[in-house]
């Protein structure tokens, strides 16, 4: 039987749900910039598989503050970011909050729900796009959630606390969910 990598699993269904690159090669703002998107360590296995299956260099490219996330260069931009094309280069293989972009989170430890937040209009020209179509922001807002709460699941208590505790301004609330128990239990939030 053949066997399958774990990373085709992960990302045979993520192509192009994810991404409008027509809209992002053309943004002014870049969430490739100052984005540190959270990586869970299998996350980090799955890139790691990714880059050395399409012979990119896979030294350094991880980086641990409070939580760990991609590599940055000079200017603050991501580590897999193309400048010249504007691109992911780990696009099939990028980490849940890109995917989920520009659908965002928070939790309320006081209701005890995951908080999903759309980025304006103004700070993302995506985002916009999914305003002007309600159906496809649903469907991308039922993408993001299983994504996310992917991420949750994934995290150490440090690194979700961490992310916590960043602003995120220009977003609007869009929807909120309880917590399953699992999560609440393992982060202490009950
Ligand atoms: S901010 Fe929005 S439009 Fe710009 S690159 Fe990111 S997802 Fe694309
Ligand atoms: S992993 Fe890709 S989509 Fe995410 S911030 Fe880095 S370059 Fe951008």
């Amino acid at each position: 039987m053949k066997k399958t990598r774990k990373s085709e699993n992960m990302t045979a269904n993520c192509a192009s749900i994810t991404c409008n690159f027509g809209v992002c090669q053309n943004c002014k703002h870049s969430c490739c910039q100052d984005a540190k998107p959270p990586l869970t360590k299998e996350r980090m296995t799955i890139i790691t598989e990714y880059l050395r299956d399409h012979e990119k260099a896979a030294s350094n490219v991880f980086a641990r503050s409070g939580y760990s996330f991609p590599s940055v260069d000079s200017d603050e931009f991501c580590v897999f970011y193309d400048k010249t094309t504007k691109v992911c280069q780990v696009h099939k293989a990028k980490p849940e909050t890109c995917r989920a972009g520009p659908i965002t989170f928070d939790i309320n430890r006081a209701t005890r729900k995951v908080e999903w937040f759309l980025k304006t209009r103004e700070l993302c020209p995506f985002a916009g796009k999914l305003l002007n179509d309600p159906k496809k922001l649903a469907d991308h807002l039922a993408f993001a959630k299983e994504e996310i709460m992917r991420l949750i699941c994934g995290l150490d208590p440090e690194a979700l606390e961490t992310i916590l505790a960043r602003d995120e301004p220009q977003t609007f609330k869009i929807g909120e969910d309880f917590l399953p128990k699992s999560v609440l239990t393992k982060f202490s939030f009950e």
